[in-house]
């Protein structure tokens, strides 16, 4: 209702070429797409599988990212988490449904737990949002699983430490079900540390299988 009021009052302007009227242009998000390829998320390699390459070993057995973060959906990501434009997570939201395949049935959302820090600075817990829309798309249901045990920053650390911080970041909250597909959701990744540590806890806990699906890929550099 307040997003509607206030996309009213200031029209959107795509993020790619600027168009008012949304976020993102059909043009602009059919160029993401097109773009989107199948990489291991954990080491950028070429993988032939979705998203996990044959080298890595990783506790999720499939993943699919919309892309490296550059361009418009570095634009797009960027004023969605740091620029306190909520009703991106629509958009966003659409991305991830256009890159993902058809999803076994009962499969379990499970959002990457946002630090209440974070949440606080927002206004929103934006990887939560982002299952939500997804979830209402695909008619899957979303379960916050996992909580952080620490609430250390990420946004500054060195990819050692980020590994570390990973490691301990979360627990389970609530039962896995063996029988059940979950599938992970973030935002951003970058060495790959949160996604795989989140994956192993829910294998831990008894998942026969669980995949991620993220909005971008950072590079380190
Ligand atoms: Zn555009
Ligand atoms: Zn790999």
């Amino acid at each position: 209702m307040i997003d509607t009021l206030l996309s009213l009052a200031a029209p959107h302007h795509c993020c790619g070429c600027n168009k008012v009227g949304s976020l993102l242009c059909p043009n602009c998000k059919y160029n993401i797409i097109s773009e989107s390829k199948n990489v291991c998320l954990a080491c950028g390699r070429p993988s032939f599988g979705p998203g996990v390459c044959n080298t890595c070993k990783l506790p999720y057995s499939r993943a699919w990212c919309v892309g490296e973060r550059k361009d418009v959906l570095q634009r797009l990501v960027g004023i969605y988490k740091f620029e306190r434009t909520k009703s991106a997570y629509r958009d966003l939201a659409e991305l991830l449904d256009d890159i993902l395949p058809q999803l076994p049935i009962g499969t379990v959302i499970v959002p990457i737990p946002t630090v209440p820090a974070h949440i606080r600075e927002r206004g929103y817990d934006h990887t939560l949002l982002l299952a939500r829309r997804l979830g209402r798309i695909r008619k899957l249901p979303v379960a916050k699983l996992l909580v952080r045990s620490t609430n250390t920053m990420q946004r500054h650390a060195t990819a050692a430490t980020r590994g570390l911080q990973a490691k301990s970041a979360f627990k389970l909250v609530g039962n896995v079900d063996k029988n059940i597909n979950y599938l992970i959701i973030d935002d951003v990744v970058t060495t790959g540390a949160t996604v795989r540590y989140a994956a192993k806890a829910l294998k831990d806990a008894g998942a026969s299988q669980v995949w991620v699906a993220v909005l971008a890929r950072q590079t380190l550099d």
